[in-house]
C-alpha cells in the first residue's frame, strides 16, 4: 500500500463528468478490506455526492499541498466491474474522447432502486391447530390454508385481515414469514423448442471455414455477405451452437429494439433457458436483472441492442454483429460509440471470434474484408433457390407526362397493388417521411414554415391538427397566413406516410391498411405488435418510414413499393449514396421470400441514376466499386479517418468565434497532417434555438488524427466551455 504520512491510502476514481481525468480520493482503512480495482464508490464531488468506480488501488498519493477528501461508501450495485470492462471502457474514453466515468456509466445497467420484496408464510411443526379453542375459527381457517407439509405461498394471495391473523400466528411460533427479493421475469415468451434445418451447402461451406476459427480460442474477424434470405441468421445459429458447447459465451448484437423480441423467441426456441434479451426497451428492473443473470452466468447467450455490447459474459467466445452497417450502432449522445467498432475491439481483447453479417456491408468492413484484414465469407444465392424479386424503376417523369400531374403513388404501383391483395398477397409501401405534407410552402413568397428553433422545415400531421417539428419536437398549429410575406395562400408540399395511407386507402379499396413510423409505434412492444398483426396476414398492405425496410421474413409478401427513391441523394452528407443503396436493397429483400416471386417497383424521377439501377439488381459489388472510387479520390473514410466537431451556443457570433480557435488550434497540433474543414455553419445550423458551427477534421492514420483533437481540445480548455462541444469520432451521420 502506497503510504503517506499516518498510513493514509489512496484510490483513482473515475467520476462520470466530461472531464477527462481521474480524481484522488483517501481510503478510510475500514474500507480498505472491501476495496477493489472496479468498485462502485460514492465520493463527494465538489458540493455532492456522485457514484464513482474505482480504476486503481492503491493509487500513488496526491501532490504535497492539495486537499483529498475520502471516499464516503462502497456500493454493491452492479459492482465490482470485471477488468476486461473496465479496459473496454477505457479504450472508449480514449478512443471516443470522453472520460472514463461517462464510458463505465454507459456500459452499466441503470441502476434500478431497491429490489421489491415479497413476503411468504409458511406453516411451522409446531402448529396445532387441535390445541386452539373452537372460538379460534380465523386461526383454524388461515391456519388450514397453509399446506401442512411447509410449502410457502406469498402473503398477497391472503386477505388483509387474513393477513394479520398470519402475523398472530407468526408471533405465536406457528408460522413463518420470510422475505424473498422479487425478480424480474426475463422478457419474451418461453418458445417451443425447435431444431433447425439441415444447412444448405452454402451454409454447410461456410461453417466449415468459420469452424477452426470458433475452436482456437483466437480473435478473428469475418464479414458474412450475403443477399437478404440468404440463410445468414442459420449460420448465426450454428455458430452459437458451436461456441456454447465449448462452454463459452455468445453476444448477438441486433440493430432494432422492434426486431428483437421476435428474434430472442427464434432463438430462445433453439438454446431453452440460455438466452437473455437486452435492449433499452425492458423496464430498469428487467435490465438490470437480466445483466445479472448474465453476470452469474446463469444465462450465456444474450441478444441485445447496441448496448449490449458491454453485457458482462465472461469467457466469451462469439460476437455476433447482424446487419453491421446499420446506424442503429452509433449512439447519439456521449459517449458517440459504435457498438459494431468496438465488437472488434472486444473480441480482440477476449480472443473471440467476431461475425458481422449484411447483404449491403458498409464501405468500411467490405473494403476491410478485400483488403484481407477480415475473412470473407459469401453466402450466394437465396434459400431453395428462391429467385430474387424482379426490380421495375418507374419513371415519375413519364408519369407526369401521361397524366399532366405530379401523383405520389404511380398508376403502376396503384394496379399492382390491387392485384397483389386480390390475390390475397401482402406488400409494403414506403416512403421515407413520416407526417402528412413534408411541408407547408407559400407560393407568393417561395418560402416555407420552418421551425423557430431549428433550421428545418415543419411536417403537417393532419391526424394530430399541428404542424411538427421533427428535431425538437416543437408544435404549432397551422399558421392562418405565411410567417414571412403575410398572404393566406399557403400550399401543403409533398407527401408523408399519413398522406400515403390516405391515397392508398382510395386506389386499393377494401384492403386493410397499416401504418408503421414513429407517429403510429409509441410504447413498448408497439412495434412488435404490429409486425405479428402483418405476420398473422391480418393486414394486406403496410405503408411506413424505414422502420419496414427492417425486418421478419414475411413470406406472404409479395410486392414492394418504394415512393421518392431519389430524393435521399442529394443530401449532404458522403454517405448519403451508401444509405439510399442500403435501404432499398434492404426493403427489396422483403419481397418474395416465401414460395410465391416477389416484385418490386421503384418510383423515381432520375431513374438514369446508377445508384438505383444497381440497387434494383441488387449488384451490391457494382455500387461497392463506383462508391469506393468516390470515396478515395475525396478522401473520405474508409480511406480516412474523421471527425466531427459542433460548437454550440445561443449566439452565432460567439458559436462562430469559439469555432475559430477550436479549428485554430486544430491546424495548429495537426501539424499540416490533417485536412481541417470549416468552420461553417452544420448542416442544421439551427437546433432548438441553438446555432451550430461544424469543423470536420480527416487523415488517413486514425491515432494521429484523434491525438491531435485531444490536444486541441486541451489547448482551448481555458477559452471554450466543454458543454458548448460535440465530439464525435467516426460519426456516422453528418447531418
Ligand atoms: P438472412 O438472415 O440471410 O436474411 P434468413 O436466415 O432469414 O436469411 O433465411 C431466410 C429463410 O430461409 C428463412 O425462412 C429461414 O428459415 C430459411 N432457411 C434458412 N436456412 C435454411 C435451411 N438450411 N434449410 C431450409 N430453410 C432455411
Ligand atoms: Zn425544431
Amino acid at each position: 500500500v502506497s503510504g503517506a504520512p499516518g498510513g493514509a491510502s489512496y484510490a483513482s476514481v473515475a467520476v462520470p463528468v466530461p472531464v477527462r481525468r481521474l480524481f484522488t480520493y483517501e481510503v478510510d482503512p475500514s474500507l480498505a478490506a472491501t476495496l477493489q480495482a472496479g468498485s462502485r464508490v460514492r465520493v463527494p464531488f465538489g458540493p455532492r455526492k456522485v457514484v464513482g468506480t474505482v480504476v486503481e488501488w492503491p493509487a500513488a498519493p496526491p501532490e504535497p499541498g492539495v486537499a483529498v477528501k475520502p471516499i464516503d461508501t462502497v456500493l454493491t450495485h452492479a459492482g465490482p466491474i470485471s477488468p476486461a470492462l473496465l479496459e473496454l471502457t477505457r479504450f472508449v474514453a480514449d478512443y471516443y474522447l470522453c472520460s472514463w466515468g461517462e464510458a463505465i456509466e454507459t456500459a452499466l445497467p441503470p441502476d434500478a432502486g431497491p429490489r421489491p420484496v415479497r413476503r411468504l408464510a409458511r406453516r411451522l411443526p409446531a402448529a396445532d391447530p387441535d390445541a386452539l379453542s373452537a372460538r379460534a375459527v380465523a386461526r383454524k381457517r388461515v391456519l388450514a390454508a397453509l399446506p401442512a407439509d411447509g410449502t410457502l405461498r406469498p402473503l398477497q394471495s391472503f386477505a388483509p385481515t387474513d393477513r394479520r391473523v398470519l402475523r398472530a400466528l407468526a408471533k405465536q411460533g406457528w408460522v413463518e414469514i420470510v422475505e424473498q427479493a422479487e425478480e424480474a421475469a426475463p422478457e419474451g415468451e418461453p418458445a417451443q423448442p425447435a431444431r433447425g434445418p439441415t444447412p444448405t451447402p452454402g451454409q454447410a461451406a461456410v461453417l466449415r471455414e468459420l469452424e477452426p476459427a470458433l475452436a482456437a480460442r483466437e480473435y478473428k474477424p469475418f464479414l458474412l455477405y450475403g443477399a437478404t434470405g440468404s440463410g445468414k441468421t442459420e449460420v448465426y445459429l450454428r455458430a452459437s451452437r458451436r461456441v456454447l458447447d465449448l462452454g463459452r459465451g455468445v453476444l448477438w448484437l441486433v440493430p432494432e429494439i422492434g426486431l428483437t423480441p421476435l428474434l430472442a423467441s427464434n432463438v430462445s426456441a433453439r438454446f431453452p433457458g440460455t438466452v437473455a434479451l437486452m435492449h433499452s426497451g425492458l423496464s430498469k428492473r428487467q435490465r438490470h436483472d437480466a445483466w445479472l443473470r448474465v453476470r452469474d452466468g446463469r444465462h450465456r447467450l444474450v441478444v441485445g441492442t447496441r448496448s449490449a455490447l458491454f453485457a458482462p459474459i465472461e469467457d466469451l467466445g462469439l460476437i455476433v454483429v447482424d446487419e453491421e452497417q446499420d446506424g442503429s450502432y452509433k449512439q447519439a449522445d456521449t459517449p458517440r460509440y459504435n457498438a459494431r467498432d468496438l465488437a472488434v475491439v472486444r473480441t480482440r481483447a477476449e480472443r473471440a471470434v467476431l461475425l458481422m453479417g449484411s447483404a449491403t456491408p458498409s464501405m468500411e468492413s467490405f473494403q476491410h474484408a478485400r483488403a484481407g484484414r477480415y475473412g470473407l465469407l459469401r453466402l450466394g444465392g437465396r434459400v431453395r433457390q428462391r429467385p430474387l424479386p424482379e426490380v421495375r424503376l418507374v419513371d415519375m417523369r413519364r408519369e407526369f407526362g401521361l397524366s399532366k400531374q405530379v401523383k405520389p403513388v404511380s398508376d403502376e404501383l396503384a394496379s399492382e397493388l390491387r392485384a397483389c391483395v386480390e390475390r390475397g398477397e401482402q406488400a409494403l409501401v414506403l416512403r421515407n417521411r413520416r407526417g402528412w405534407a413534408a411541408a407547408v410552402f407559400c407560393p407568393t413568397c417561395g418560402s416555407r414554415v420552418v421551425c423557430p428553433n431549428c433550421s428545418v422545415t415543419m411536417t403537417w400531421h393532419l391526424s394530430a391538427a399541428r404542424l411538427r417539428c421533427h428535431y425538437c419536437g416543437n408544435a404549432e398549429a397551422f399558421p392562418e397566413c405565411c410567417p414571412t410575406c403575410g398572404t393566406d395562400s399557403l400550399k401543403l408540399l409533398g407527401e408523408g406516410t399519413e398522406r400515403i395511407e390516405d391515397i392508398l386507402r382510395e386506389a386499393v379499396p377494401g384492403a386493410t391498411i397499416e401504418r408503421m413510423d414513429r407517429d403510429t409505434v409509441r410504447g413498448r412492444g408497439a412495434h412488435e405488435k404490429l409486425l405479428r398483426r402483418f405476420d398473422r396476414g391480418e393486414i394486406d398492405i403496410l405503408v411506413g418510414t424505414q422502420m419496414i425496410a427492417k425486418g421478419h421474413d414475411f413470406p406472404r409478401v409479395t410486392l414492394v413499393g418504394v415512393l421518392s427513391a431519389d430524393q435521399a441523394l442529394g443530401l449532404p452528407d458522403f454517405r448519403a449514396g451508401e444509405r439510399v443503396f442500403q435501404l432499398l436493397t434492404q426493403v427489396a429483400g422483403r419481397a418474395g421470400r416465401g414460395e410465391r416471386p416477389g416484385t418490386v417497383l421503384i418510383q423515381a424521377f432520375d431513374t438514369e441514376h446508377p445508384l438505383l439501377h444497381q440497387a434494383a439488381v441488387q449488384d451490391y459489388e457494382a455500387f461497392f466499386e463506383d462508391e469506393v472510387r468516390y470515396r478515395r479520390a475525396l478522401r473520405y473514410p474508409p480511406f480516412s479517418a474523421l471527425v466531427q466537431l459542433i460548437v454550440i451556443d445561443r449566439e452565432p457570433s460567439q458559436a462562430r468565434l469559439w469555432a475559430g480557435a477550436l479549428a485554430a488550434a486544430l491546424q495548429r497540433e495537426g501539424r499540416g497532417k490533417l485536412i481541417v474543414g470549416g468552420p461553417g455553419p452544420a448542416p442544421l445550423e439551427r437546433l432548438q434555438g441553438r446555432y451550430r458551427q461544424q469543423i470536420l477534421v480527416r487523415t488517413a492514420g486514425r491515432r494521429r488524427l484523434i491525438a491531435a483533437v485531444e490536444r486541441a481540445l486541451r489547448a482551448v480548455e481555458g477559452e471554450v466551455p466543454r458543454r458548448a462541444l460535440h465530439v464525435d469520432v467516426d460519426p456516422y451521420s453528418l447531418l
